[in-house]
């Protein structure tokens, strides 16, 4: 078990925070134009584990904002929701958007006691910054948490080492705000009820006119494919492909039988079989679907770390000591270029 009582934390302490305040937490809540991501209701069911108030922050551009708050307010598990409109946040930059959090963290202290998001590409980069500016701890990277009221601290788990070992952290009634960030498979989405209906206040935006850093611009990969990360099935394909005609002549009907979304390995990514999106693993994407089926793939640690923790995992390897029989639930040893027809076949009837 691993403490958290760091140095910058004991100089927190030394400020007036109160040490056994109910826990109240502020989620940051990401959408895509308007649309809340699955992944940060993940996060707010996490947030809800804790057991107490908690207050949602949408930050956007004018437009979007509105249309991400309707839905933020009809979500059961926030008591109320924070929104900050200005055409600055119309991206979200981490170097723009921290600083309004920083201040409605200062502002609103000692109040909250957790600040948690979903472990997304900004939010892990605007959660940390946030707090080593207020010396508080960020634990990275959730998948199980408990908050224990009478003794006022909070523990969770975090896989490590690729998700070979998992680091119990706990967080004691002493670090008085602690940030975190969820792994959203980890967590139920939370669910909306038409019927209800959270308070809403609207917060000022922090202008930044000297930010390092600046968006450019989006390169989104348009599909009608289901979207990897949320998909209920995915059949994901690796090296022994051969090249990107090969994956795609494969890979696709077999996904199209199974209404899944495509995944790659990071071998066949680098080969250029797959396009950077579809990687599954440490570096890629963490995925936890109702089926997860590996083609030609060897199961190297950092690959499983991306989808050992799906329900039902079946893999094709002609190899029949590939590491990623260890982690399948079903296996077939055999030879991909005839077994997938075969499969897209039976699948067929
Ligand atoms: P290989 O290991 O080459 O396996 C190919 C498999 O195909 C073999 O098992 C072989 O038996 C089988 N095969 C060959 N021909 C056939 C056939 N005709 N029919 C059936 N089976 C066949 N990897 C990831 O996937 N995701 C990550 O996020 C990731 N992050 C990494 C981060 C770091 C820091 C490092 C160091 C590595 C990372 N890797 C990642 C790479 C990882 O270590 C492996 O190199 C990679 O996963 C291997 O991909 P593969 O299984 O497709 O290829």
């Amino acid at each position: 078990m691993l403490g958290l009582r760091s140095v910058a934390v004991r100089r927190a302490l030394s400020r007036s925070y109160a040490s056994a305040a109910a826990p109240h937490a502020l989620v940051f809540l990401e959408h895509t134009r308007g649309v809340i991501e699955p992944s940060s209701l993940s996060a707010l069911s996490a947030a809800q584990k804790l057991g107490g108030q908690v207050t949602g922050l949408v930050v956007g551009a004018p437009g979007d904002v509105e249309k991400a708050v309707g839905q933020a307010k009809k979500l059961p598990g926030l008591t109320s929701v924070w929104h900050a409109s200005s055409s600055q946040y119309a991206n979200i930059v981490p170097e723009v958007v921290s600083p309004l959090l920083g201040k409605l963290l200062s502002d609103a202290h000692p109040s909250f006691t957790h600040v948690v998001s979903a472990h997304s590409a900004s939010a892990r980069s605007i959660l940390p910054r946030v707090a080593a500016q207020l010396d508080a701890p960020a634990i990275s990277d959730i998948t199980s948490l408990e908050h224990n009221a009478e003794a006022n601290s909070t523990t969770f788990e975090r896989p490590i080492y690729a998700g070979n070992a998992v680091a119990t952290v706990r967080a004691p009634a002493s670090v008085p705000l602690k940030f975190f960030t969820v792994r959203p498979t980890a967590f139920t989405a939370a669910a909306p009820d038409e019927g209800y209906e959270a308070a809403v206040q609207a917060v000022d935006p922090v202008e930044v006119t000297d930010s390092p850093a600046q968006h450019v611009q989006y390169n989104l990969t348009k599909s009608d494919r289901p979207d990897l990360a949320t998909a209920s099935r995915v059949v994901s394909g690796g090296r022994a492909l051969k090249n990107a005609e090969t994956f795609a002549a494969t890979m696709y009907p077999l996904a199209d039988v199974l209404g899944a979304a495509v995944g790659a390995s990071r071998a066949a990514v680098d080969a250029g079989y797959a396009d950077n999106s579809l990687q599954v693993g440490q570096t890629g994407k963490v995925v936890a679907p109702e089926l997860y089926m590996a083609v030609g793939i060897s199961g190297a640690i950092q690959h499983l770390a991306g989808m050992k923790d799906s329900k039902l995992i079946v893999a094709i390897n002609k190899d029949p000591d590939a590491p990623i029989f260890q982690v399948a639930d079903a296996g077939l040893v055999a030879d991909l270029y005839q077994a997938v027809p075969e499969l897209i076949e039976k699948l067929k009837k």
